[in-house]
């Protein structure tokens, strides 16, 4: 552990998805972005950080340099093909040896504090920050109990065994980071988690990509005609988001406004992901049965330059998710200039602010008088962009990565003085047990 306040060595765990995995399609979404935008700006800040994640092609060199700074760690813990994120749980032990053998190599006190990012990089976490005697940061990103509460209709329901693996995570850790207060009271209320334990760090967005542009332009940049009316959505594909909703809302729109038609266009960016894997075709099947397919675009995902030139070419961007813990594309939409038409739920009020209109539930009318609202009103869309470039501006990573490193160094204070309830190791002790 270096001597002086600052945060020398971070070890982040993200085992079920890698940092450099683009996201927007099966387990790459914004948890990988988080992860991204931490460790570079942590990195910037002289920290070294290290993420380990699980190797998932025998082709991958280890460690990879993800920028200065920051090295990703390919752990092999089972097969690299084949394995879903269910089968993950029967993998850790594997994950965690791996861990523990890449960091063999190391001095004692190498790092000042492990970050696991989701329940299952939390279970090898518990293991690595008691090993190391470091304080365990951990970051939820979504909670089994929090997500089967508002399920959509005929969605699978996340099993028993994670929502006890994610309870022995809260106990263990010794704090628990949380993307908004709602979220925060989720920890307390569902899961027990102590309070003072709970630390409040809203996630952010790249304010460098994601700036108001010129619409104009932006639409030729990504093949969109001058004169549409363009409605986003941007995501991974599957029920938890609710892009059917959107389709629905639009549906209903066209019937009302026939002549909407000829000006409206959808997009859906993003590719199948989580249960949406077991009907991949599913979106693109009821836009047919809509009668919508001329409408609606579907784009596979898309990287960040051209997802920015996509928001800016957008009139609205819709978040019809069922829950989202924050909802980073909100936040990303607004800093583009764009409004956000996004579900009341879980952390999407924090995320939207003065940008944008919450809609309650999901009906399919209440989405269409929403969109239609705003589609037909320019004033009110331009005062709702203004209010959202100023909102999002509130949201940029430098801010959660100072309090981030404000919540590591107190763990690693209050560890160290023997408050965050971990027994203390002393070093003779681990001297007297090894080998
Ligand atoms: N994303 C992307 N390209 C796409 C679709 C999505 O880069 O084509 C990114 C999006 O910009 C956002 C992240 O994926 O940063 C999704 O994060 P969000 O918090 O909205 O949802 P999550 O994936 O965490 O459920």
């Amino acid at each position: 552990m270096i001597g002086t306040d600052r945060i020398g060595r971070v070890a982040m765990l993200s085992v079920h998805t890698s940092p450099l995995d683009p996201p927007g399609t099966g387990d790459a979404g914004g948890l990988n972005v988080y992860v991204v935008e931490t460790a570079r700006r942590l990195a910037a800040r002289g920290a070294e950080v290290e993420i380990f994640t699980r190797a998932t092609a025998g082709s991958l060199p280890a460690p990879v340099p993800m920028g200065p700074g920051v090295l990703v760690h390919h752990v092999s813990a089972g097969p690299y093909e084949g394995l879903a994120k269910d089968d993950l749980p029967g993998q850790l032990c594997a994950f965690a040896a791996g861990v523990m053998r890449t960091a063999a190599g190391r001095p004692e006190h190498w790092y000042d504090v492990v970050h696991s990012h989701y329940w299952l990089s939390g279970q090898v976490g518990w293991l690595a920050a008691d090993r190391w005697n470091v304080p365990l940061v951990h970051t939820m990103h979504t909670m089994a109990r929090v997500k089967n509460a508002l399920l959509a209709a005929g969605d699978k329901a996340e099993p028993p065994g994670r929502e006890i693996g994610e309870a022995q995570v809260v106990e263990a850790a010794s704090v628990l980071v949380a993307n908004t207060e709602e979220e925060a009271g989720d920890l307390v209320r569902l899961y027990d988690a102590e309070p003072e334990k709970v630390h409040v760090v809203p996630p952010g967005v790249d304010l460098t990509m994601f700036r108001p542009g010129d619409q104009a332009a932006a639409r030729r940049a990504v093949g969109l005609p001058e004169d549409a009316l363009v409605v986003l959505f941007v995501g991974r594909i599957q029920p938890l988001k609710a892009p059917d909703v959107l389709l629905l809302a639009i549906s209903e729109l066209v019937e009302r406004d026939p002549a909407l038609r000829d000006r409206l266009v959808v997009g859906v960016l993003g590719g199948p992901s989580g249960t949406g894997l077991e009907k991949p075709e599913a979106l693109q099947e009821l836009a047919a049965q809509l009668g919508l397919t001329d409408l609606v675009r579907f784009v596979p995902p898309v990287a960040r330059r051209e997802l920015a030139d996509w928001y800016r070419a957008a009139d609205l961007v819709t978040v019809p998710s069922y829950n989202e813990s924050f909802g980073l594309v909100a936040v990303e939409a607004l800093a583009s200039g764009t409004p956000v038409v996004a579900a009341a739920v879980g952390g999407l009020p924090v995320a939207v602010g003065d940008g944008g209109v919450l809609v309650d539930g999901h009906d399919a009318d209440r989405w269409a008088d929403e969109i239609g609202g705003l589609l037909r009103d320019d004033d009110r869309r331009r005062a709702l962009a203004e209010a959202g470039v100023r909102h999002a501006a509130g949201f940029g990573w430098d801010r959660t990565v100072d309090l981030l490193e404000e919540v590591y160094r107190q763990a690693r204070a209050e560890r160290s003085q023997g408050l965050d309830g971990m027994p203390q190791m002393p070093d003779n002790v681990l001297t007297l047990v090894s080998p």
